[in-house]
Order: C-alpha cells, then sequence, then structure tokens
C-alpha cells in the first residue's frame, strides 16, 4: 500500500474575470470577509448584521415584502427555494431561451412530476403538468409569447429569467408581469444576472410572486455567500396553505434568522441554520456598496461601458448577438467562425476568464461585472484583441484603443 500524500498547500492564481459572472469580487468585500471575528451564528452583532442587510436588501430590490432577505449558497440556492411552492402536479408554464433558463425548467419539472413521472426518468423528468416554451438561443422573451401561452394553458404559476445569461438576452418583464396579472398565474422570476447591474424595482411587477437572485453577480459579493429572493404575501400565504417539503429551503422557515417571523420583522432572528459570521460581513458590506453608489448610477454605469466594449468587438468584426449590459454574446468574424472555444480555452490558459456559450451555438462571452473603470475595460479590450490577433485575425488595435478614448473623452476628441 502506498501512503496517501498531503498535497501542498492549495494556490489559487488571480484571474481577470471578465466572463458572465462570477464578477470580480470587491476588494471592500473581501476586506470585510477577513476583518470579520469568528463570532457564531447567535452572536447579536452577526443577528443585528442579518437584519440589516435584510433592509437594505429590500432598497436593492425596490420593495415593500417583508419576505426579502439571503439564502446561504448561490443562485440555485436562491431559485430552489423559490420554485419551493411548486408541488408535483402543479400546472407551471417555463419560458426557455438559453443554459440557465433552461435549468430552470428541469429544476421546475423536478418538482412538478409525479411520483411515477420522476420513477421513470429521474435526473430529467417529463412532467406532463409543466408546459416549457423554447425560445430559440439569440432570442428574447416577449409579452406577447407571455400573453399567448398563458391565455392557453391557464397555469398556476409562470415562471421566465430576468436576464438570461446564456444568450445575453433581457426578457420582457412588464409584459411577463401583466400576462400573469390578467391570467392569475404566480409569477416567478430568475433574477440571478440582473439585480444590482439592472435598474428596476420588483414592487413594479405586481404579477411577479417570487424573485431569486445570486450573490457574485450584480451584487459583487464573494460566490456561496447569500443568494438574494423576494416573496409577496400572496406567495407566502399559497406556501403556508399548500406546503413544501423541504426544511433547508423553505422560505418561511429560513426567513426566521434573519429576522421575520410570522410574516412580522422582529428585532432579532432565531436559530434556522449556521450562519457564518465572514459571510454575513461581506455581504453586508456589498450590499452597502451597491446602496451608497446607487443601483441607477450602478446600471447607467453598466450601460456606458459595455457600450464601448460592444463597439471595440465590433470594430474587430465580431458579431454582438446579445442585449444585457453586463454582457457582450458575440460570434467572431468569418473567417475565424467555428473557432470560438479554441480563442476561449487560449485566453483562459492566460488567466483571463472570458467564457464561451454553454449550449450551442458555440459563442464567446465577455463580461464585465464590476470591471466599471475605463482602465478595466481597456484591459478587456487589449486582451481579446490580442487573442484574435494570435489567430490570424485582421484587427486595426490602434485604431480600436483611439475608439474608445473618443467614448471616454468626447469633448478632447472633438477638439
Ligand atoms: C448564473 C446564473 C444562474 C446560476 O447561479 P449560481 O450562482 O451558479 O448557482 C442561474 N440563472 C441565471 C440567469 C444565471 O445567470
Amino acid at each position: 500500500m502506498t501512503e496517501f500524500q498531503i498535497p501542498e498547500t492549495l494556490e489559487i492564481p488571480h484571474t481577470l474575470a471578465a466572463g458572465p459572472g462570477p464578477g470580480n469580487t470587491d476588494a471592500r468585500v473581501l476586506a470585510r470577509f477577513a476583518a470579520s471575528g469568528v463570532a457564531d451564528h447567535m452572536h447579536p452583532a452577526v443577528l443585528q448584521g442579518m437584519v440589516e442587510c435584510k433592509e437594505m436588501l429590500r432598497e436593492v430590490w425596490g420593495t415593500k415584502n417583508t419576505y426579502t432577505f439571503g439564502v446561504a449558497g448561490t443562485g440555485w440556492s436562491g431559485l430552489d427555494m423559490m420554485f419551493t411552492a411548486v408541488l408535483p402536479g402543479d400546472k407551471v408554464v417555463i419560458f426557455a431561451n438559453g443554459t440557465f433558463s433552461g435549468i430552470d425548467a428541469l429544476s421546475v419539472r423536478m418538482k412538478a412530476a409525479t411520483r411515477e413521472e420522476l420513477a421513470a426518468d429521474s435526473l430529467n423528468p417529463q412532467a406532463a403538468s409543466v408546459t416549457v416554451i423554447e425560445v430559440p438561443h439569440g432570442q428574447s422573451v416577449t409579452g406577447d409569447m407571455v400573453e399567448k401561452a398563458l391565455a392557453e394553458h391557464k397555469p398556476r404559476f409562470a415562471a421566465m429569467a430576468h436576464w438570461e445569461t446564456g444568450s445575453g438576452r433581457v426578457n420582457d418583464i412588464q409584459g411577463f408581469s401583466d400576462a400573469c396579472e390578467k391570467h392569475g398565474a404566480m409569477g416567478l422570476i430568475d433574477a440571478v444576472s440582473s439585480l444590482g447591474v439592472g435598474d428596476f424595482r420588483i414592487d413594479d411587477y405586481p404579477g411577479v410572486h417570487g424573485w431569486a437572485s445570486c450573490p457574485q453577480k450584480g451584487i459583487c459579493a464573494l460566490p456561496l455567500t447569500y443568494a438574494p429572493v423576494s416573496f409577496t404575501d400572496h406567495y407566502i400565504a399559497e406556501l403556508k396553505a399548500h406546503g413544501a417539503p423541504t426544511f433547508c429551503h423553505h422560505p418561511i422557515l429560513e426567513a426566521r434568522h434573519w429576522g421575520i417571523i410570522d410574516g412580522k420583522d422582529v428585532e432579532k432572528g432565531t436559530y434556522h441554520r449556521t450562519h457564518s459570521a465572514y459571510a454575513v460581513c461581506s455581504f453586508h458590506e456589498a450590499l452597502r456598496l451597491t446602496l451608497q453608489e446607487g443601483v441607477a448610477q450602478r446600471a447607467a454605469s453598466y450601460e456606458y461601458h459595455e457600450a464601448a466594449l460592444k463597439q471595440a468587438v465590433a470594430m474587430m468584426g465580431c458579431d454582438v448577438t446579445s442585449n444585457m449590459t453586463s454582457l457582450v454574446v458575440l460570434n467572431l468574424p468569418g473567417d475565424l467562425a467555428g473557432r470560438e472555444m479554441e480563442l476561449v480555452q487560449s485566453a483562459r490558459a492566460k488567466n483571463f476568464g472570458i467564457w464561451p456559450t454553454l449550449s450551442e451555438p458555440v459563442q464567446v462571452r465577455i463580461g464585465i461585472l464590476n470591471q466599471l473603470t475605463e482602465a478595466a475595460i481597456r484591459e478587456i479590450v487589449e486582451r481579446f484583441g490580442a487573442e484574435m490577433a494570435a489567430m490570424g485575425a485582421d484587427i486595426d488595435m490602434p485604431a480600436i484603443m483611439a475608439s474608445l478614448d473618443d467614448h471616454y473623452r468626447p469633448a478632447v476628441a472633438a477638439e
């Protein structure tokens, strides 16, 4: 028998996080993570921090929903909680226009499947009560599509991604909310990639009763800390009436640790699970940062910097098919078409963390989460341009960098 060798200390390199997410965790967030004491999950400072996080989250989401808090984990943890109200046999219509809404649809089919349907294909159940409306990659879900499907199926729940990160498309949240109200469906929204990036207030969409996001995209907190969620009183009443087969991800039970008991705010929370002082401290700082800068201001900043990146890659001959403001999804120009994966792998090998699409067709995704400075955009453009040049693309980098000068200093350029 060979003796077990303990590995060396793990070293993880610094990368330029220029993909769909995780974004660049803010230095302020990392500093608070490292500065937190080892206080336990019932320490008054931790409980107070959680209450303040809950209050800040209501500001960030733009809501008066009492049931607004963070679910320990990642985006899927928040989404799993949001879908807990879906029970076997429930009628659901869900719209899928990319990788993530496709997984949301799988999650919904798993929850709505009958016992027989689950046993027949447990990892990919075909639930007869769930209608998945497939929208082609690269297209947005429109209000008309939602209206038509809800009129036809009259489901208990309707679900959609707000911004589909797989294809970089913004879906019509207003049309979705209107159709849900009109047809009496409870709307559920995957807002994993829009919260903290787009300028929206969830209370403006009364047809939507459940919302779920993540820590590491627009909120620029550490991954695996807290996924923001928000539920209307109607959602909570329905959940209470019908139940949900989970302790861990039960919205009413998990909310207790955040100081929400019997539908009301209380001074401090009661035990649900062992929260981490580090996680609370860092998440708290991420929310402070978002509110200090302002949701509207951050959204405007994303628009401004994304426009610069989009123009630069267009000058390289790339065809941009996305309309999100934190992410550019593109096809390489004709002579490089089909070599998207090769380019992404070469970039990633140099710790330039761009991404391919995860479902067909293969495209390149370049993100700017928390990269909201001219210097950061210039570095992304230079590194992407270098990758294209290395593959033989004929691009005029000086002209492209000059166009960035014009974008960032229009007054100077006009002189
Ligand atoms: C990133 C993402 C997810 C998954 O989030 P995790 O934090 O990886 O669990 C789900 N939905 C959308 C729209 C996303 O962008």
